[in-house]
């Protein structure tokens, strides 16, 4: 058999090599809902304690469907191993943790994920690390601050601004100051962007977005050489427990059959939405990676922002629309919008919508696959409503 090696194959393939099921198997990796895996002696049971054979124990560590969405998604990134989580958060957190020690200086990319820029802010500095931001379109800026640095977090396009950056010139700047470069690729998804063949050392995804594309699971995944997933399978995985259930992980490689069905639906729409609202007097600004500059993105994806003129009313705007749906998140069938100003206001210290002066005028949009030309009037509506 030939190994499949576009993504649309490698999506559609099967993913049954983590089983043992012989001829007339399913076409679907079963659910393996089990805690534990039995042996069936102690020789057999030491060969794996002692790392000589790899067969699942206990579910917080290795479970066969889970093992299937990890094999999927490090075949799709290109890299050669891939760790699944419990939500993209656990992901990020898993693999940072697993790279800094007290002492340690890190540097993220402004406006990367809020709640990364909070866990950076609130929960790192308790362990002895800093962290330092910068404008990682500033490449100048990006080696001043990697020099000594262990860990350099990317993110492109980044959230909430979706500015782009030159991922593999980050990379090659982190690596020549011996910096592990980690990067956020939940908006491009493998399809569009596979940053390790770029140089990144690490790349990972909230799964529960594009990956998912159905709203219906919580996960994450990060991908790279087996050194790194070692270090994170020795250091944090474990420990910290954020595994990836059976179930999800179900659930996820059911989406990624259509990803790439879903992804270019979802792209051509949102450009075209994208392009109408361009011309519209009550938007300001349109921030979307694929009226600008794309950074080598082989496709734009579906979550952008657009900033609405001064005499147009935000709230007014968001509550008239009826088929973009007040909600957080991303990625699934469904049309979202989330106004800026409410992350704004939201409770709590380092606010990075706040820390990095996001206009209250901003509001995010997510396209779906509904019919784009009802979305349209949709906006139009909701347009027409807030601009009077
Ligand atoms: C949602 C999101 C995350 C966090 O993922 P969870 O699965 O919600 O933990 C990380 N990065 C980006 C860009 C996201 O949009």
């Amino acid at each position: 058999m030939t190994d499949p090696t576009t993504a649309a194959t490698l999506l559609a393939h099967d993913d049954l090599a983590a089983f043992d099921l012989g001829a007339g198997g399913p076409v679907v990796p079963p659910i393996f809902q089990t805690s534990l895996f039995t042996f069936e002696s102690v020789a057999a049971m030491e060969a794996v304690f002692a790392g000589e054979r790899r067969q699942a124990i206990y579910s917080r560590g290795d479970n066969p469907t889970v093992m299937a969405f990890e094999a999927k998604l490090a075949a799709l990134e290109g890299t050669a191993a891939a760790r699944g989580f419990a939500s993209g958060m656990a992901a990020i957190s898993s693999t940072v943790l697993a790279f800094l020690e007290a002492g340690d200086r890190m540097v993220a990319v402004r406006h990367c994920y809020p709640d990364a820029y909070r866990l950076f802010r609130r929960l790192l500095p308790r362990l002895g690390i800093t962290v330092e931001f910068v404008d990682g379109r500033d490449l100048d800026a990006v080696a001043r601050a990697v020099e000594g640095a262990k860990l350099l977090y990317l993110e492109s396009p980044t959230s909430v601004v979706f500015e782009t950056h030159d991922v593999a010139a980050q990379a090659a700047l982190a690596r020549a100051a011996g910096a592990v470069s980690v990067i956020d690729n939940s908006w491009a998804t493998p399809l569009f962007q596979q940053p390790h063949k770029s140089g990144v050392d690490l790349v990972l995804h909230s799964a529960s977005k594009y990956i998912s594309g159905h709203s219906d699971t919580v996960a994450g995944v990060v991908c790279g050489a087996r050194a790194h997933l070692d270090r994170i399978n020795r250091l944090t995985y474990p420990f910290l427990g954020g595994k990836l259930a059976p179930f999800e992980a179900f659930l996820l490689l059911r989406g990624l059959r259509t990803l790439e069905l879903r992804l270019k639906r979802q792209e051509a729409s949102a450009l075209q939405v994208a392009r109408w609202l361009r011309e519209r007097p009550e938007v300001a600004k349109v921030n979307h990676p694929g009226l600008g500059n794309r950074q080598g993105l082989a496709g734009t994806s579906s979550l952008f922002s657009i900033e609405l003129a001064e005499n147009v009313d935000v709230t007014r705007f968001c509550d008239t629309l009826r088929l973009f749906r007040l909600g957080v998140s991303w990625g699934g069938h469904e049309s979202l919008v989330f106004p800026a100003a409410v992350g704004l206001r939201q409770a709590g210290e380092h606010n990075s919508l706040v820390d990095f002066g996001v206009s209250p005028r901003l509001v995010r949009l997510h396209v779906g696959l509904e019919d784009p030309a009802e979305l349209i009037a949709d906006l139009a509506e909701g347009l027409g409503a807030a601009g009077q």
